[in-house]
């Protein structure tokens, strides 16, 4: 299957997802680093340990002000909580600078730049809070990527610029684009292309996981 038909055969599979990563952009902020290493369920744990003391209003206000170690005990469900805590308190630090100010921050130039010289921020981090915080179209890369380029494009990529890069060449810049797209990555890989993967129910059967290299680019 060509590279190019990829997101229309996933969302013919698993239908419109939308903007995919759940809550409203302040939440995405802490998601997104509470979801490092983690599964969902878990960040979810967390997010109701931080509700149960906050709101939605108040959330990165009230997070920002919360000792470092009460903050590693809320979201110790998240795993590598104290890691984790440390790398929130460096984003909130950086936003507080604009007063949690999302839509000045969003204007910022080099964006991308700043958001990586956040210790603990990596690429997949940074690129999802462009994407889905700040509406900005970089594409997440994260191991499902890999995993699924591997098996049905026999592409063992391992540089995440390099898959980034594949991405643009193939799809439009799009915001909206990206957004579902990633989400029906993850979606593949959790339900079919898992570790042990389930080829035998999967539409895709016979991918190159299968068959000899099979590479349209
Ligand atoms: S056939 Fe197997 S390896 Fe190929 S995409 Fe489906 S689950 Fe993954």
């Amino acid at each position: 299957m060509n590279f190019e038909r990829l997101y229309d055969v996933l969302k013919a599979t698993y239908g419109n997802l939308g903007k995919w990563w759940p809550g409203d952009k302040e939440e995405i902020l802490i998601t997104a680093v509470l979801t490092q290493s983690t599964n969902w369920k878990n960040v979810e744990y967390a997010m109701e340990n931080i509700y149960k003391l906050t709101n939605k209003e108040r959330l990165l206000d009230f997070l920002y002000k919360l000792p470092k170690d009460e903050l590693a005990n809320l979201i110790k469900p998240a795993g590598f909580f104290n890691i984790k805590a440390q790398r929130l308190k460096n984003l909130l630090e950086f936003f507080k600078k604009y007063n949690f100010d999302l839509d000045t921050i969003s204007r910022e130039e080099n964006l991308r730049d700043k958001l990586l010289k956040i210790k603990g921020i990596g690429k997949e981090t940074a690129d999802s809070i462009l994407l889905y915080v700040f509406e900005k179209p970089v594409f997440v890369v994260d191991a499902y990527t890999k995993r699924i380029l591997n098996r049905i494009y026999n592409l063992k990529l391992e540089d995440y610029d390099e898959i980034q890069e594949l991405f643009y060449k193939y799809y439009p810049k799009d915001v909206q684009l990206y957004q579902e797209f990633h989400g029906l990555i993850v979606e593949h890989a959790k339900r079919y292309c898992r570790k042990k993967p389930l080829c035998d129910s999967c539409f895709f059967h016979k991918c190159a996981y299968f068959t000899s290299p099979f590479l349209t680019y």
